[in-house]
């Protein structure tokens, strides 16, 4: 990890209060209360870090936080798929990955470049079935879950599988951005890496792209973390400052996007499920994603999503505003996803503001 200028935390406290607390600089009489934000590219000789691809100050504030949410130790990259792809250089050349057959679509499509350059196998699983995943186990040198995935939520049992692969020696990765760690905290279940894309919930408010790679703080997470370090030294994928420290400002409200939105959600899919143009709502009962399918196939779904008014028609989700998309306009998305299914990303807004402003879409399709 990068040098952190991170006072500690008393312990006992909760998150809430720990992430409010973390990634600030000790107290001293005239100090600042606000996260540094630090742009150099080097530094003066002699200190820990002597060039800035390998640390700034507003890195470790912003990883002393998602850190302390995850419950291990973190370290921030470029981009969502930056982290993906940081995870992924763990897999040995020619390595055999078990891996869902709907899941981020980034995530699908980089599994199988490297599956067409014979620098990994991939066996394609349901998540939801349980015993499938453990028997595609045998052999395997990495489990890759998302849960709920992108944008099917799916939900995977988490604790079986990881227990699972623990047993037979496969290391696992877990993508965690759309449960986020307020939700689910996979290195307690036994993980042995988290990515998110931060540029979704964790900043929460649309405005950078980053991701963030979060390993246990043991001896063996440890080992693991220092692989990933070199992997972002050397590619050089790092993240912005600015980005970074924006990314941090919204952590600090993480606990009460989530809340907010999920309980946003809840109203939404039920009132959603009553509609007569609604064919299906796949929504696990937690998170603030909802997926729907819609009478009229893809001109049906590309319609509602037009008619809204509040709801912004646009890629990407977990920021304060509602997103509503359709997925399968989207080149590389997975055949699997139906064409007549809009992902909601609820926000934070009025709900009874966002149920009239997609129903009075949906009355219109
Ligand atoms: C968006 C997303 C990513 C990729 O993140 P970027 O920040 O866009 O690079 C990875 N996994 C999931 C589940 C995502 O939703």
């Amino acid at each position: 990890m990068t040098p952190t200028p991170s006072a500690p935390v008393p312990d006992g406290l909760s998150p809430a209060t720990r992430v409010v607390a973390l990634g600030r600089e000790p107290a001293a009489p005239g100090a600042q209360v606000g996260a540094p934000l630090v742009l150099t590219s080097t530094y003066h000789a002699g200190g820990d870090v002597v060039y800035a691809r390998t640390g700034n100050p507003t890195w470790s504030a912003f990883e002393a936080a998602v850190g302390d949410l995850e419950g291990g130790e973190a370290l921030v990259l470029a981009s969502g798929m930056a982290a993906v792809t940081a995870a992924l250089s763990l897999l040995p050349h020619g390595g055999t990955v078990v891996a869902p057959d709907v899941a981020y679509n980034g995530v699908v499509s980089t599994l199988a470049e490297r599956e067409a350059e014979g620098s990994a196998v991939v066996r394609r699983v349901d998540v939801t079935d349980t015993d499938a995943v453990v028997a595609a186990l045998d052999g395997a040198h990495l489990l890759w879950l998302e849960s709920p995935t992108n944008p099917l939520l799916e939900v995977a049992e988490l604790p079986v599988l990881l227990a699972a692969a623990r047993d037979r020696g496969v290391l696992t990765v877990v993508d965690n951005t759309f449960a986020t760690p307020i939700l689910q905290r996979p290195l307690e279940m036994g993980a042995d890496v988290v990515v998110h894309s931060v540029t979704k919930y964790l900043s929460g408010h649309s405005d950078v792209l980053l991701g963030v790679v979060v390993t246990p703080a043991t001896d063996a997470g440890r080992a693991l973390a220092a692989r990933l370090v070199t992997h972002r030294t050397l590619h050089g994928a790092i993240a912005g400052p600015m980005e970074v420290w924006l990314a941090l400002r919204g952590l600090r409200t993480l606990h009460l996007r989530v809340e907010r939105a999920n309980a946003n959600a809840l109203v939404l899919a039920e009132r959603l499920a009553g509609h007569p143009a609604v064919v299906r709502v796949r929504h696990p009962g937690w998170g603030a994603i909802v997926s729907i399918e819609v009478t009229g196939g893809a001109d049906g779904a590309d319609g509602v999503a037009a008619a809204t008014r509040i709801w912004v028609d646009s890629t990407s989700l977990g920021g304060v505003e509602s997103q509503v998309e359709r997925r399968r306009r989207i080149e590389h998305e997975p055949a699997q996803v139906p064409e007549n299914l809009l992902r909601l990303s609820v926000g934070i807004e009025d709900v009874d503001d966002l149920w009239r402003d997609l129903a009075r879409a949906l009355d219109r399709a």
